[in-house]
């Protein structure tokens, strides 16, 4: 039995390489000291594992951005576009690497970065690999040859991971027409036997390729690119140890051809699905051996031995010992690094933190897991916390409240339900609200500026009392109020400045939510965000923001918008307990949340919208599993907006606007107004919207939020006249694409002022 480890977290247990690099990018700090920070990281990370006692370690799990980006360096797919970078003599291949993730702005040259999308269902991005119809490949980088020379040199043999030529292609884009990116397959394959080729070299013995794919639907096309490719190694290098790895999902249909490829080791997500491990064991072929995903590389809870041990023994009992190898369920980079940083027993609970276990630990679990199958008597104490840690947190007062349970049960169809449908609603919404045609509005925040951000440090650091951290967030909200006044929007917002994430927010205020210190996980490039940990069920102690939205209406005689996030995407952006459905979970945030809506309602606020940016990115990867999905992400949204009165206008908010597989859902969610991004667009994606004829009112973004451009008023009165001739004027509203936290005051202003002048032209042939 052989413990096996799929990836680490790179970025350093103190954000060392986030440090690192973004020093480099400001210039502050030499390539040499990068690439030293590199080194370290990584030569730390394999000494852990081999001081823990892993058999196979992986090597080029590093990466200075993305390891999607790495491979296509790898393999030399490089846009045409920076082949001028590669061209000027005084850039590095370090300098070209970080311009295809970042763009590139330096002697005369302008150059855009690669497009960058979501790993599977994870909340990391990769740079998203560009094909075009005569791609060709060649080895262009030795990145996974020199780490795992690298690790030879400190005396650590390890197994470097590759992303397989299946996945690779079909996680990239054709960027023209005229072919379709598997064909590409037999140009890809020559350059990974090239690569293993040099490895075979150096005597490396095990090579883990990574398809996540193989667990995904797929076309005859794809089906026949995996048989084709792992035949060929096989045939190329016979005596390879080759580990497939598949992750996120289970085989599903896929099992047969996944076990029929001439591997030597397949890899099966058994957190996902533990259901996959018999029918796997009854098909299996004699020659192939199984890696145990059991280990759950995506969350933070603590595994549960017995459980773990139950499988093993069972693949044990049908493969033997010696075919069996003992993994996290996938890379450990979607954790964060290490439990033993969390000291301060304030932040995170002593009893809390004995539930979870990160990178670190879930390292250490690997190996005494082992041990423990292997009866190895000096593991048995580590078995017996365990399972006092699991019993403690099935009985746990800290998770578990009765009447949050006995709530949830009590959910009736009518809690589901706006007490009329949107028609009459709407009537009643036009009577109180007496809003003009192409109301304005803005999706809620407005600049957070270094200033606001340094008070909320302060106030953290008690540098701020309570009184004067909040004197200067009203004074700020004030202002605010009197500029959207002045600039004659119609819907105001009362700006967000109280808040730092709008997950966090949120999760602080509500019962069931833990915090860590140094939680961090890789989202792209050096950016990381540190989700909250919800153990245990969820409510609301207390309103959470009454406060600032009634605060905001006292200023003006316009229409305040209160402003929170929704069910769906607190869930999506934080750690869930894996004790109880996501379903669960959701449904007790939504009732949470419904609590703050009818507050805010009671509280003077009539319009309030509930941001849901996360619901299509909680999709499954499987269609098949969408619409259970789907109907209960969209009853949580409906639980949380329908305990007020028809005269009080719901919104929500999506940042995207791609709806056409989700419209239905979308529309049941019976928002009475919902904004999306279009601006980028052209309002192209609108027309989900429009064939659906959807029926609510809908502001399809007018201005890119995401650039400091200042667009202008003939611009947005173009956009809005594409949007109207596909929706009828009534139903439209006027916004930018998101908020604008991200902003700097000056352009936000002049663009605010244009987009108010632009519904103005509208208005004026109503
Ligand atoms: N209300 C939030 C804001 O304006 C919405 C952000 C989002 O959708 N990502 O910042
Ligand atoms: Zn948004």
């Amino acid at each position: 039995m052989l413990t096996n480890n799929l990836g680490y977290p790179r970025i350093g247990s103190n954000r060392e390489l986030k440090k690192a690099c973004e020093q480099f990018w400001a210039g502050k700090s030499t390539l040499q000291n990068l690439v030293q920070v590199g080194r370290d990281i990584r030569q730390q990370n394999w000494e852990l594992q081999k001081g823990q006692g892993i058999d196979l370690i992986p090597s080029n799990d590093f990466s200075f951005y993305d390891q999607v980006l790495d491979l296509s360096l790898t393999v030399g797919a490089i846009p045409k576009r920076y082949h001028q970078v590669i061209l000027n003599p005084a850039n590095s291949e370090l300098d070209l690497y970080f311009a295809m993730a970042r763009g590139y702005q330096k002697d005369d040259l302008d150059i855009t970065a690669m497009e960058m999308t979501k790993w599977f269902d994870t909340n990391y991005h990769y740079i998203v690999p560009e094909f075009t119809r005569d791609q060709q490949f060649k080895l262009f980088s030795t990145k996974i040859l020199d780490e795992y020379n690298e690790s030879k040199r400190l005396g650590i043999k390890t197994k470097p991971v590759i992303i397989g030529p299946v996945t690779y292609l079909l996680l990239g884009k054709e960027k023209e027409s005229g072919f379709e990116r598997i064909d590409l397959i037999k140009n890809l394959l020559p350059v990974y036997l090239e690569l293993l080729k040099k490895l075979e070299e150096q005597h490396v013995e095990w090579v883990q390729f990574d398809e996540p794919f193989l667990s995904l639907d797929l076309t005859e096309k794809d089906k026949a690119a995996f048989k084709y490719v792992y035949t060929e190694i096989k045939r190329a290098f016979p005596k390879l140890k080759t580990l497939l790895t598949t992750y996120f999902e289970a085989l599903k249909d896929n099992t047969e051809l996944a076990l029929s490829l001439p591997v030597h080791a397949l890899h099966i997500d058994l957190v996902r699905n533990p259901e996959q491990l018999e029918s796997m064991l009854t098909a299996i072929p004699t020659s192939l051996k199984l890696s145990l995903g059991v280990v759950d590389g995506r969350n933070i809870w603590k595994n549960d031995f017995r459980a773990s041990l139950k499988l093993i023994a069972l693949a044990k009992e049908k493969l033997g010992a010696n075919r069996l190898l003992i993994s996290p369920s996938c890379s450990l980079i979607h954790s964060p690094c290490d439990l033993d940083l969390e000291t301060n027993d304030a932040v995170l609970t002593p009893e809390i933190k004995q539930w979870l276990s990160f990178a670190k630990q879930k390292v250490e679990e690997l190996v005494t897991l082992k041990k423990l199958a292997e009866n190895d008597p000096e593991a048995l104490p580590k078995l017996e916390l365990n399972i006092q840690a699991q019993e403690n947190r099935k009985t746990s007062a800290l998770i578990h409240n009765p009447a949050v349970k006995q709530r949830v049960a009590g959910i009736t169809k009518k809690d589901e339900h706006r007490s009329q449908p949107y028609a009459l609603r709407s009537v009643a919404q036009k009577a109180a609200l007496k809003l003009p045609f192409f109301p304005t509005t803005t999706i809620g925040s407005f600049p957070q500026t270094p200033e606001v951000r340094s008070w909320r440090a302060k106030y953290k650091k008690g540098l701020l009392s309570q009184q004067e951290y909040d004197a200067l967030i009203a004074e700020e909200t004030k202002e605010t109020i009197l500029f959207q006044e002045k600039t004659g929007i119609d819907v105001l917002v009362h700006g967000e400045f109280e808040r730092n994430d709008m997950v966090e927010y949120f999760g602080e205020q509500l019962a069931g939510f833990a915090f860590s210190k140094n939680g961090w996980v890789q989202s792209y490039g050096s950016r990381c965000v540190k989700p909250p940990i919800i153990y245990g069920d969820v409510y609301r102690p207390e309103p959470m923001t009454v406060k600032w939205s009634a605060y905001a209406q006292s200023l003006t005689e316009k229409w305040v918008k209160g402003m929170l996030t929704g069910p769906v995407t607190i869930l999506q952006w934080s750690f869930v307990r894996n004790d109880q459905p996501r379903s669960e979970t959701c449904t007790q945030i939504a009732l949470a949340i419904r609590d703050e809506v009818v507050d805010l309602e009671r509280a003077g606020i009539k319009i309030i919208q509930i941001d849901e940016p996360a619901i299509r990115e909680g999709l499954p990867l499987r269609k098949a599993d969408w619409q259970d999905y789907l109907q209960w992400a969209v009853r949580a949204f409906r639980i949380s907006a329908s305990g007020v009165e028809n005269e009080t206008q719901i919104h929500t908010h999506m940042c995207y606007s791609e709806f056409n597989d989700i419209i239905q859902n979308i529309a049941d969610m019976d928002a009475d107004v919902i904004t999306i991004e279009c601006s980028r667009s052209q309002m192209e994606l609108l027309d989900a919207f429009a064939d659906f004829k959807y029926p609510n009112e809908i502001g399809p973004g007018v201005y890119d939020i995401h650039s400091p451009r200042v667009p202008s008023k003939e611009e947005m009165v173009f956009l809005l006249e594409k949007a109207r001739a596909v929706i009828p004027a009534a139903q439209l509203w006027v916004n930018p694409d998101c908020g604008l936290k991200t902003r700097h005051w000056e352009e936000t202003k002049k663009a605010l002022i244009e987009m108010v002048a632009a519904a103005k032209v509208l208005r004026e042939y109503v």
